[in-house]
């Protein structure tokens, strides 16, 4: 599959569910994001503003890495990034960790409850059964 890097425009053979960017340009993202993670290293709480000027990173490209959770940086006024289930400022990810404690347990409720009861209903009738032979 022939696939356009949308960073420098070239052709190049895709892999199933790349983000459409060639290996060079994906190179230079990595070499750019160990730049990145090397300065917040010796900076720690460097704001979003001075990362990008100083690792010549687009901003763009910081937030995404903070959507990733793969760094932390700071705005210029605290977090940059907002929660997408309440919008509080969340220094990274997707989530505050009170939605994500909330998302999580909402999969799993009720109907987790219900599994758990029929599973240890047939426990015992497996017991019981057993018992009588
Ligand atoms: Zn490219
Ligand atoms: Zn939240």
């Amino acid at each position: 599959m022939i696939s356009r890097c949308r960073k420098c425009r070239m052709e190049y053979e895709a892999v199933f569910g790349d983000d459409h960017i060639c290996p060079k340009c994906r190179r230079e993202i990595e070499e750019q994001f160990d730049r990145v993670r090397a300065y917040l290293y010796d900076h720690p709480g460097a704001n979003i503003a001075t990362v990008t000027a100083e690792c010549e990173v687009t901003e763009r490209q910081v937030l995404r890495w903070l959507r990733e959770d793969r760094i932390f940086v700071a705005g210029n006024t605290g977090y940059i990034l907002k929660c997408e289930g309440c919008g509080k400022p969340i220094p990274s990810g997707v989530y505050c960790p009170e939605c994500a404690k909330r998302y999580s347990s909402a999969k799993g409720s009720g109907f987790g409850m219900n599994n758990q009861g029929a599973e240890t209903g047939k426990q015992r009738f497996a017991v019981d059964s057993r018992k009588h032979i």
